[in-house]
């Protein structure tokens, strides 16, 4: 009984370093996705090669999403696709309800709600449903999927974005996903064995704010979602590296 992860990507919405923050988390041989941008097979393949874990969409038993945004939600697009033709199976995606409510009408849509399924025929209507199973996540108790019990609570971003706590095998893992800097999620998170925090300028948390943490506290938290020149070297909370494979 284990909990492990690997950083699919590390990098915000603008790098040229790195790819976009994802993780792939793991216990008892299944493996959950949070968030999912493109592109997610190419960056499963990347991080399996350099970790020396096998990583495909195969082991992927569902998504949690985090937000919208799309360098989290850029590849639920494909992923749902290679599940539908590939796997023959719905994706499970797991998100509170005011992260969902648009993701369908306001992202997916545009390029799944028409499909082609016999050649010579014209495109039958799709809907999420066909493609996704929804789980939501709550503010107010854990869900279970599979080894996963999670946890959610908002933070404050542009569009409705949770933070998460995952459970397994007595191990608890906190992502505060995209988020301006906050005490109060910082204490929520803090109930967690291990902490991944973002770092960014503009309306996203402060690299100094982080840093001026109690020692304590950075000792359990590692840093994603930081820019390409952020000065990893130099950072007094570790840096998650893209690709490596962590226990929590
Ligand atoms: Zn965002």
């Amino acid at each position: 009984m284990s909990l492990s992860f690997i950083p699919l990507g590390v990098g915000d919405a603008f790098s040229a370093l790195s790819y976009s923050s994802c993780l792939a988390v793991e216990a008892e041989g299944q493996v959950l996705l949070v968030d999912c941008p493109h592109p997610i097979r190419k960056m499963m393949r990347e991080a399996s090669l350099s970790s020396g874990e096998p990583l495909d969409v195969d082991r992927v038993s569902a998504v949690a999403l985090t937000h919208l945004h799309a360098d989290h939600a850029s590849g639920l697009e494909g992923l749902g696709y290679f599940s539908f033709f590939v796997l023959r199976r719905k994706l499970e995606l797991l998100a509170h309800p005011a992260v969902a409510e648009r993701l369908w009408a306001g992202h997916l849509a545009a390029g799944m709600e028409c499909l082609i399924e016999k050649r010579g025929e014209p495109p039958s209507p799709k809907h999420f449903e066909d493609y996704f199973e929804h789980l939501p996540l709550s503010t107010e108790s854990a869900v279970r999927h599979g080894p996963f019990l999670v946890e959610a609570r908002m933070t404050y971003h542009h569009v409705p974005t949770t933070a998460l706590r995952i459970h397994a095998g007595g191990r608890c893992l906190g992502y505060s996903a995209d988020t301006a800097f906050d005490e109060g999620l910082i204490a929520w998170l803090g109930k967690a064995d291990l902490v991944i925090h973002e770092t960014n300028h503009g309306v996203h948390t402060p690299y100094e704010k982080l840093a001026a943490l109690p020692e304590d506290t950075r000792a359990r938290m590692r840093l994603i979602h930081y820019p390409d020149e952020f000065d990893t070297r130099a950072s007094v909370i570790e840096p998650l590296v893209q690709g490596r494979r962590y226990t929590v």
